[in-house]
């Protein structure tokens, strides 16, 4: 409670003007962040943190800024994270005598989402009456590519946030679709406090924002509004295990995980961790004889730890590029044939990555069609170097 309290104190932005060496007018805001001890104190201990504390963190946590709010909004994907957002928000407006409904949910349409994502939505928007704002980006993911002269190798390999070969397609792309919009309509609706989703465990990059920004700070930047990150030192474990304890419906998405490589010695993990694995209702035998392949999330988790590689899918852009070089042509061509289709000949992601395929796959395909691939005439062949070795884009 004191850290949430130090948010509180700490965080009030106050805006400086003043003018710099050339007598140009700057502005200069303080009081945008917490200090170092209060963004790192649940860090530090949120390791051996149960549960319920966490719950009990976040929960005050917003309900701090909420009281601190005129006009919030939970950003929502309704993959698992917002919701768990969407979830506890409902939690502190009940403990705050407020009608758990009563605020606003912004979801950033895509157009490019999976169909599980737009049915999920529509059943819990109705199950939890909730108030919903949808954006729409000006543009498609097909227009930013054309725009763009086509997919390059960039897109699918180099990082968000990486400038040394200009700015990566991937980058723009999320400010057209996701960012643009959502910014648009933050200005429009004219709301103070946003309320995400972001995980820090969920990547270096993350944790390094959080460490930065902490559960609770003003953007003065980008949404010229607070920010708050409930769940900001949750793991995924502890994510599925609340929605379990709690019963929170989630998309069907989760469903779909993909174990990609069986590791070497899977008998023996097998064996040494029957009762673990019965325990998350996977058949023993199937997984010993390397038969399973779609797992759910909590089955997923567990079998990560035993050292099996899986491919776990997020809710979000359907025909992303950026999970390409984590196995997702193979997750995406097994589950839905009509988006890998319209991913390989329509976006134009076929073209691209044939020229990427790895020396001894081309040598394979080579021998099979009994012709020699160049630079200059592998792009000719590419329906027929599919039919021939459907798995050709699995792994980079
Ligand atoms: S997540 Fe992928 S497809 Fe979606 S906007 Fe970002 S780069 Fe584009």
């Amino acid at each position: 409670m004191k850290v949430i309290h130090n948010y509180a104190l700490q965080v009030n932005p106050t805006m400086e003007e003043k003018l710099n060496d050339k007598g140009k007018k700057i502005t200069r805001w303080n009081g945008t962040r917490a200090d170092k001890e209060t963004r790192y104190a649940h860090f530090n201990i949120h390791k051996y943190t149960i549960l319920k504390d966490k719950e009990r963190w976040s929960i005050d946590l917003i309900k701090m800024s909420l009281q601190r709010s005129v006009k919030p909004v939970i950003s929502c994907s309704f993959g698992i994270d917002s919701i768990i957002d969407v979830y506890l928000t409902r939690k502190a407006l009940i403990e705050l005598g407020r009608d758990p409904s009563d605020i606003d949910i912004v979801w950033n349409d895509t157009a490019n989402e999976f169909k599980e994502v737009r049915q999920y939505q529509k059943y819990i928007t109705e199950l939890w009456k909730l108030r919903l704002y949808v954006t729409k980006p000006k543009k498609t993911l097909k227009h930013i590519i054309d725009d763009n002269g086509g997919i390059t190798s960039d897109y699918f390999f180099t990082r968000k946030g990486d400038r040394r070969g200009g700015r990566p397609l991937s980058e723009k792309c999320c400010g057209t679709l996701k960012h643009d919009p959502m910014k648009r309509i933050t200005k429009d609706m004219q709301w103070d406090l946003l309320v995400v989703g972001l995980r820090a465990d969920e990547s270096s990059q993350r944790l390094k924002a959080g460490l930065r920004d902490g559960e609770y700070f003003y953007s003065s930047a980008e949404w010229k509004a607070f920010v708050v990150r409930p769940i900001l030192w949750w793991t995924e474990k502890d994510v599925w295990e609340y929605v379990e304890q709690e019963g929170i419906p989630y998309n069907e998405l989760y469903l779909k995980n993909m174990i990609q490589e069986y590791p070497m010695n899977t008998e023996e993990i097998v064996f040494a961790n029957k009762e673990l694995i019965e325990s998350v209702g996977l058949d023993y035998y199937d997984l010993g004889d390397r038969e399973t392949q779609i797992v759910n999330r909590k089955q997923a988790i567990i079998l990560e730890k035993l050292g099996f590689k899986l491919f776990t899918p997020r809710t979000g852009c359907m025909m992303c590029p950026i999970p390409v070089k984590y196995g997702y042509m193979q997750w995406i061509r097994l589950n839905y044939d009509k988006v890998y289709n319209a991913m390989v000949y329509n976006l134009g992601y076929g073209e691209a990555l044939v020229s990427m395929i790895p020396k001894e796959v081309r040598e394979e395909i080579e021998y099979i069609m009994g012709i020699e691939l160049t630079p200059e005439n592998i792009h000719i062949h590419l329906r027929e170097i599919l039919e021939v070795k459907p798995c050709t884009f699995d792994k980079f």
